[in-house]
């Protein structure tokens, strides 16, 4: 991919985004059977985009690319024998007040938008996302702020999406500044893959300096594999951060694409190393279109337990899933007591090696 002379304008980024199967072909060279089929039948269920950054981060040759499986369609997301026609969050979505969600006590989720820069194979909300592209409206946004302002028990607000960041900064700001403004409100954090996907919209400076007045903004990005790991994302990190806003990390655990612990690690070595502490490893949830890229959850957990051994407790993030219905995250961890006996306990440890530990 050619990079322009706008490489780094975020605009350009977003309004020359590749969106059409053609673009796609046009790019990618042995298109396998799978990839031909989703770019003839997939994309008119669930829509393709990529940033011409992130597309240039794909291998064009190697199918295997974890950067390209994030971004080619395939059957796969709509094969009958491969998916189930099911979205265990989907009923807990339905919201009395459009975009707003208030499903904990303390915490409401806001979605600003349905578009994103990249419209990736694994989201679990694919179902919404661009679908049509729309950012809401001052008259949409006027009763989620009154609910809001209205409710004191909510503490925390997280503005998702689609991807806010996608916002110019004027809709941007002013959402975000009145959120801001309500006194019981102690947490705003942004759910945004701009930082992987997007890093320029970090190189805007009206944006850092709206950032740094505000801060603390929770930044929670979602990077899935090292290869994402640029000199651009370097530096959309590094600005964040120097605006003192603190930058967390979710990944899922994807099939094909990171679900080995050699590639976990390096992410999350990779990731503390920017200063963007790893949060959460989602389990894949079993959602139509998504489904192909589940692991089973022995799986997950004997990739998790590899990882304990050989990363600080610094780079760890909680593995956990998401209970259907809106019941909660449950963390999901190995077994390590493995049994009682008197006042002794006996676990089990990194190595496998069982050590009493007596009281
Ligand atoms: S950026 Fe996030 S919400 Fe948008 S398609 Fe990707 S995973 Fe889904």
């Amino acid at each position: 991919m050619e990079k322009s002379q706008n490489w780094n304008d975020w605009r350009w980024q977003l309004r020359n985004r590749i969106r059409t199967p053609e673009g796609i072909k046009s790019y990618f060279k042995n298109l396998t059977e799978d990839e031909l089929k989703g770019l003839e039948t997939t994309v008119r269920e669930f829509p393709i985009a990529t940033t011409p950054y992130y597309l240039s981060l794909a291998d064009r040759e190697d199918p295997n690319c974890p950067i390209r499986k994030q971004i080619v369609p395939t059957y796969s997301e709509i094969n009958p024998n491969k998916q189930v026609y099911c979205d265990p969050n989907a009923l807990n979505e339905e919201e009395e007040i459009a975009h707003l969600t208030h499903r904990y006590p303390d915490r409401a989720l806001i979605t600003f938008t349905t578009m994103c820069p990249v419209y990736c194979r694994h989201c679990m909300r694919k179902r919404k996302v661009g679908k049509p592209e729309r950012v809401i409206s001052e008259e949409e946004f006027k009763p989620i702020y009154d609910y809001i302002k209205k409710n004191s028990q909510i503490r925390e607000v997280l503005i998702s999406g689609g991807d806010p960041l996608v916002l110019s900064n004027e809709k941007l700001f002013h959402y975000v500044e009145k959120l801001k403004s309500i006194d019981h409100i102690e947490v705003v954090r942004i759910g945004t893959r701009t930082p992987v996907i997007l890093p320029q919209r970090f190189y805007d400076e009206d944006l850092l300096k709206f950032l740094e007045k505000y801060s603390p903004i929770w930044i929670v990005t979602h990077f899935n594999h090292p290869k994402e790991i640029t000199k651009e994302v370097e530096t959309a990190i590094r600005n964040i951060r120097k605006t003192g806003n603190p930058v967390l990390n979710q990944t899922v655990l994807l099939k094909g694409i990171n679900d080995n612990p050699t590639i976990l690690e390096e992410l999350f070595r990779k990731l503390l190393k920017i200063g963007v502490k790893p949060y959460y490893l989602f389990h894949c949830d079993p959602i139509y279109g998504v489904v192909h890229f589940r692991t089973s959850i022995e799986e997950g957990l004997k990739i998790y337990a590899r990882l304990r051994g050989r990363l600080s407790g610094l780079a760890q993030p909680i593995y956990a899933l998401d209970l259907p219905e809106g019941k909660g995250k449950v963390p999901l961890c190995p077994q390590y007591l493995l049994k009682k006996v008197g006042n002794r306990y006996y676990f089990r440890n990194y190595l496998g090696e069982v050590i009493v530990y007596e009281l």
